[in-house]
């Protein structure tokens, strides 16, 4: 189809890794929602860049100064990729987590929350351990229309102060796209603010904050192609500028010193260094900037309809398989990126995952995905304590909450979508090879 692009090219596409049933294959990384590869144009940028790193902000030198401008280049890169608006900041940060984490400590006092339970943990708890903030978690919505109508409800009813909503625009298990602009519009309607955690949007769909009208943007490198560590928390300036630092240190400050009583005083800087005291990671913000022009080059459009492609064939091949159930908050029939959770009839999760794995080469993730209570809510039940995130918590056959997570994105070839269809089909089939148990909260052969 000549408007889809082909794969782009990425690392790892050609790793060999050991079958348990003898042999080795081309290994197929399934996983992109966890971390995706890097692409090969991120690496040959850091690979270039690498014999010039230097300081950023500290040093005089050349290298330093050459550091210091690449940092400031990477971020105006990525405020461009997120359509910000001229008076908002781009921090920073390690990670999505750490971006929810930072937005958490800077909530102006008595700051309402409102977060639906069906969020990523990174974007459901950071609220209540945030000094004084009030938390109000919204019941699973069953259609995005329901989603917007019940936090038009809650803010609705709520009292007067700093109000702010946090939503997913893309689900980490369902792979759902969320009303993003519509919830934003309510938000706002009310007097509230808004943060997109595009940790599963952004590698998929192009974020425009402006656009969409909402007040931050959270995202992770490595699931966006680089994973060098770094995340991003992008948006407005006002409530960044007016708390206290994230982190007390180095590069927040403007001036320390001394008080005639013997203790301390310190002017923190008012712009974005306030929040990212320490040594700046500039090779992980040159490779958030090196993918954001990738993706920008390579062009959403053709990425959505190669995307789109792709999930068509996992979706009808999967429907095909009357054993298996396919987890959907909004419908099977939802708009979705490429990431799909399910459940095999009559199988543990974590033993068909591992399976995938030892005996196909196929790599996915199985378990709760970070995302507990919505996984109860797609189980139809409450259960005990499932346990620890991802690790197998139930025998073969028994009834469990954990699924698994087939997550791909652009440099997925074809082939491994064709053969996780033709693994899943030959597992249900014939059965595993091989036993699985669990060993260190991992199952293995
Ligand atoms: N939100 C969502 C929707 C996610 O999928 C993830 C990662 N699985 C996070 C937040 C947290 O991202 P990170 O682990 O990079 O901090």
């Amino acid at each position: 189809d000549a408007d889809l692009c082909a794969p782009l090219p990425v690392l790892g596409s050609d790793v060999r890794v050991p079958l348990v049933t003898g042999g080795e294959v081309t290994y197929a990384a399934l996983d992109y929602a966890a971390s995706a590869p890097a692409l090969q144009r991120v690496w040959d940028d850091v690979a270039a860049y690498v014999p010039y790193y230097g300081s950023v902000h500290r040093g005089a030198g050349y290298l330093s100064q050459l550091s210091t401008d690449l940092f400031e280049q990477s971020r105006a890169v990525v405020a461009d990729f997120l359509g910000c608006r001229a008076d908002d900041e781009v921090v920073f940060t390690r990670s999505t987590t750490d971006s929810l984490n930072l937005l958490a400590a800077v909530l102006p006092a008595g700051t309402q929350v409102f977060v639906f339970e069906t969020e990523h943990h990174a974007a459901l708890l950071p609220w209540e351990r945030a000094g004084d903030a009030s938390v109000t978690y919204l019941s699973a919505p069953r259609t995005p229309e329901q989603a917007v109508a019940s936090l038009d409800v809650a803010l609705h009813g709520a009292p007067k102060g700093p109000k702010l909503v946090c939503v997913t625009g893309a689900s980490n298990v369902t792979g759902e796209l969320w009303p993003v602009r519509e919830l934003a519009a309510a938000a706002h309607r009310h007097g509230a603010r808004i943060v997109l955690d595009a940790a599963q949007l952004a590698p998929h769909r192009p974020v425009d904050i402006a656009a969409l009208d909402v007040d931050w943007v959270a995202f992770s490198g490595h699931k966006l192609y680089a994973p060098f560590g770094t995340g991003v928390l992008a948006g407005r300036a006002d409530w960044l500028r007016e708390a206290e630092p994230y982190l007390a240190g180095g590069g927040a400050t403007r001036t320390v010193a001394r008080t005639a009583a013997g203790g301390i005083d310190v002017q923190w800087h008012t712009t974005v260094a306030r929040h990212e005291a320490g040594s700046p990671n500039v090779i992980g913000a040159y490779a958030v900037a090196s993918a954001c022009k990738a993706l920008r080059e390579a062009g959403f459009d053709g990425l959505v309809a190669r995307e789109q492609a792709l999930l068509s064939a996992l979706r009808a091949g999967l429907a095909a398989i009357p054993q298996v159930r396919v987890l959907s908050l909004f419908g099977e029939d939802s708009a979705r990126v490429g990431v799909l959770s399910f459940t095999v009839a009559g199988w543990n999760s974590s033993h068909f995952a591992a399976a995938l794995s030892a005996e196909y080469g196929i790599g996915v993730r199985d378990g709760l995905f970070c995302a507990h209570p919505l996984l109860r809510v797609l189980a139809g039940a409450a259960q005990d304590d499932p346990g620890e995130c991802g690790a197998p918590d139930a025998a073969p056959g028994e009834a469990s909450l954990n699924a698994i997570r087939v997550s791909f994105g652009a440099g997925t070839p074809e082939e491994h979508i064709d053969r996780f269809l033709s693994a899943v089909r030959t597992l249900i089939r014939d059965g595993a090879a091989w036993s699985y148990r669990a060993e260190n909260g991992r199952c293995v052969p």
